[in-house]
């Protein structure tokens, strides 16, 4: 059997198991040594090397693509995602330039105009494929740095950070690591985003946000406002954090990573409104969208200002940024890169605005009856509304003094049970957990088991 053919016999049985495999099964940790040794001298026959890799890999990878994995914010991959993903491999395009892949450079073009429309935004913006929502995030503030440069009258694409005040960066409690992370490889430091918030879970406070502004004297600064926090799936009101934006004249970011695909549905897209007066919005692919791991977007008002700031002129061999033959590659932070654009296309093409709009209420829904479940359930206390696609809650069991404690250990008995999985945060000051629901396959029954699993630890624990 060739090698292609031996991926392909594993993966009919293997995608059949997701939905009733565990997420981790301990007992095939033990294959994981099998994958060491000394780094070969004459390499084996490759036929054997697939076949043990798919062993392994089938049998003790963590099945997050499955319905019962519910840890972060995790999507599925579509079929036509995933047939997608492997011709992108197949193909082995390098979307750097229309030079290097006009077909690439053709179907990202596409893939973007379509995932404005997705999201209702004018055909007029652009963007950049990106691998995450950390890299939407520092491409987005990339941008915005490179315009804050400008406003002080440096080109910080040319000339650096050296000599500048700091960038003023605003948000509420809800800001994500990852924006701090992004922030700190701009050079500005993660500890430079200044937190106004007005309660513990972190809701912003606008009066503080507004005195920061006025006191900054006209000076630009970044306002970075979270659409789907990932403790309970809340927003920022991004309409009102736009009017300040405009007011004070400031750059105004979406973290939208999940929260962004709110649009989709008018049931929820009121917790957007104002979205389209962004400057720029980092959202996942490898999210809501559910398409393979590594999948982000930046999602920019005036697109110009890509090439502005990740544009790498002076190569000799390479073309320029006004080239006809250039691309994505001078319009982002990578080069080379795959032709990840290939998977968004055929998810979209396949299942169209109506099918991601089914899909999101579909998490609607599951996370409604999530929420009724645990609302019934007597050991079981919500600490938070249900906005999206996110139930935070936490075991409150009789007799037990230190909530926290149990908790913790609640979640860390979860993760080793295997069967299902989700993870702890603290909201409010309280240990919680805080299952997210966007992969395709998820289905009222594994919420339903997933329900099931906890009770039963929570009886294990106290009885
Ligand atoms: C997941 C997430 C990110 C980071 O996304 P990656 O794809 O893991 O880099 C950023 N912001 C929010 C709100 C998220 O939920």
């Amino acid at each position: 059997m060739d090698l292609l053919s031996q991926v392909h016999a594993a993966a009919g049985p293997y995608l059949q198991s997701l939905s009733s495999r565990h997420v981790l099964d301990a007992d095939a940790q033990s294959l994981l040594d099998e994958l060491g040794g000394p780094l070969p001298e004459k390499g084996a026959d490759p036929a054997e090397v697939i076949e043990r890799l798919l062993r392994i890999g089938t049998a003790a990878g963590t099945a997050s693509s499955g319905p019962r994995f519910f840890h972060f914010v995790t999507g599925g991959v579509t079929p036509a995602a995933l047939a997608a993903d492997w011709t992108a491999a197949l193909l082995d395009q390098n979307a750097f330039s229309k030079v290097s892949s006009p077909f690439a450079h053709e179907v990202e073009t596409v893939a973007l105009r379509w995932l404005c429309e997705l999201f209702g935004l004018p055909s007029t913006w652009g963007g950049a494929l990106v691998g995450s929502a950390t890299y939407a995030n520092f491409t987005s503030l990339g941008v915005a740095t490179h315009w804050w440069g400008a406003r002080h009258g440096v080109d910080t694409a040319e000339d650096g950070l050296a000599g500048l005040p700091r960038m003023p960066v605003l948000s509420s409690g809800y800001v994500h690591a990852s924006a701090r992370k992004a922030l700190q490889m701009l050079g500005h430091g993660r500890s430079q985003v200044s937190v106004h918030a007005r309660d513990g879970v972190g809701r912003v406070d606008l009066d503080r946000m507004r005195q920061h502004l006025a006191s900054l004297n006209g000076a630009p600064a970044v306002i970075i406002a979270n659409a789907g926090e990932v403790n309970a799936g809340d927003f920022d009101p991004i309409a009102d954090l736009a009017d300040l934006a405009e007011e004070f004249g400031a750059w105004l970011h979406v973290d939208g990573a999940f929260g962004l695909f709110a649009a989709l549905s008018p049931r929820t897209a009121g917790l957007v409104d104002g979205i389209e007066r962004a400057d720029s919005i980092a959202a996942d692919g490898h999210k809501w969208l559910n398409v393979p791991y590594e999948s982000g977007f930046a999602l920019i008002r005036e697109p110009a200002r890509l090439g502005a700031a990740f544009g790498m002129p002076g190569a000799a061999y390479l073309p320029g940024p006004g080239d006809p033959g250039a691309g994505y590659g001078l319009l982002g932070p990578e080069s080379s890169r795959r032709a990840r654009a290939l998977p968004i296309w055929a998810t979209l093409s396949a299942y169209g605005k109506e099918g991601h709009r089914t899909m999101v209420e579909h998490h609607l829904d599951l996370a409604r009856h999530l929420a009724a479940r645990i609302d019934d359930a007597p050991r079981l206390e919500r600490l938070a509304d249900v906005p999206l696609c996110i139930v935070c809650f936490r075991a409150v069991p009789a007799g037990v003094s230190d909530l926290d404690d149990f908790n913790r250990r609640l979640g860390a008995a979860l993760i080793s049970d295997g069967r299902v999985y989700a993870g702890t945060t603290v909201y409010d000051g309280k240990v919680a957990l805080r299952p997210a629901i966007v992969n395709w396959r998820t289905t009222a029954a594994d919420i339903d088991f997933f329900v099931d699993v906890i009770e039963e630890l929570v009886w294990r624990a106290t009885s």
